[in-house]
């Protein structure tokens, strides 16, 4: 490798806030076959908003949402912060959440004004001895609609299903379009919902959908498809992405994402753009060809 065409890769990507962190970065993304990206806050913007909120009967969709948001208010995801924006912007009186349990990938669970009060996935759910009933088809409904549903229990009872829209970022289908004509296969890795990823994945041309991944678990899937013989780029935001970062050939985080996520990454994307995912590759190549 020629210590000008390095500089020359290097300088081309920070002057679109491309970080490559060494020159190994810029080798390596010359050879990359498949690319695999977080959904939430990487294809998408990662700030969800509640759209709908549907109650099982006799439960008061206030009340509700006055005991979900106590739960929520001590999470840090941004399906958490949403669900409080929301139950702000009702203007309702705040709880207070005692012996709050954040479950990774799947919610949270809390009591709130002596209420056993359980906010997640179907996982959750079936964790807490719950059986949805008839919110499954509620939250069916939702998926196929490209919405994050998301359950709630009442002291071990289905009570709601919480619908949360989060838009595609605007140039994520460009940038599939674009990776696709490379000649690299785009995977969609996510902890969402089968039926929600596909949605979206339909919207941006994405073929491949690994989705209901556990946070623990998203490295192995990485893992798995390079030992399959792909060359493996995997682009993410949160604290959940950086263990399949690190296990990637090549790591790209999001700069609008967690710290541990452009720690651990070899990439940073500093406009948060993922059309700056192909265009990463491609100075990778051109590097990669001025050094031959
Ligand atoms: P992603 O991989 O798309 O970034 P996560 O792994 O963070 O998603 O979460 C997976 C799923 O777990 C979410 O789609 C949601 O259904 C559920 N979940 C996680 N944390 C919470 C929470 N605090 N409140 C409600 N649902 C949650
Ligand atoms: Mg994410």
């Amino acid at each position: 490798a020629t210590p000008t065409a390095i500089m020359v890769g290097t300088g081309l990507g920070a002057q679109r806030g491309i970080l490559f962190k060494n020159a190994g970065a810029l080798e390596t993304s010359a050879r990359i076959t498949a690319v695999v990206m977080d959904k939430t806050g990487t294809l998408t913007k990662g700030e969800p908003a509640v759209t709908d909120v549907l109650v099982a009967d006799g439960v008061d969709e206030a009340e509700l949402l006055r005991l979900v948001a106590a739960v929520e208010r001590e999470s840090e995801h941004p399906l958490a912060r949403a669900v409080v924006a929301h139950a702000d912007n009702l203007g309702l009186l705040a709880a207070e959440a005692d012996g709050f349990v954040n479950v990774p990938g799947q919610g949270a669970v809390a009591t709130v004004d002596g209420h056993r009060v359980a906010v997640g996935t179907p996982r959750l759910m079936e964790a807490e001895g719950v059986e949805p009933g008839t919110l499954a088809e509620r939250r069916a409904a939702l998926a196929a609609g490209g919405q994050t549903a998301v359950l709630v229990a009442l002291d071990a009872r289905p009570a709601a299903v919480i619908g949360l829209a989060d838009a595609p970022r605007p140039t994520s289908a460009a940038a599939v379009a674009a990776l696709r004509a490379a000649g690299v296969e785009v995977v969609m890795l996510t902890g969402d919902n089968q039926a929600t990823a596909q949605r979206i994945a339909d919207e941006l041309g994405i073929d491949t959908v690994i989705a209901e991944v556990l946070p623990g678990d998203k490295a192995a899937k990485v893992a798995e498809l390079r030992d399959a013989g792909r060359r493996v780029a995997m682009v993410g935001d949160g604290v959940n992405d950086a263990p399949a970062l690190a296990q990637a050939d090549l790591g790209i985080a999001i700069g609008a994402g967690t710290d541990v996520a452009i720690e651990t990454a070899d990439v940073v994307l500093m406009r948060s753009d993922p059309i700056d995912v192909p265009a990463a590759l491609l100075i990778g190549r051109g590097t990669l060809r001025k050094m031959r």
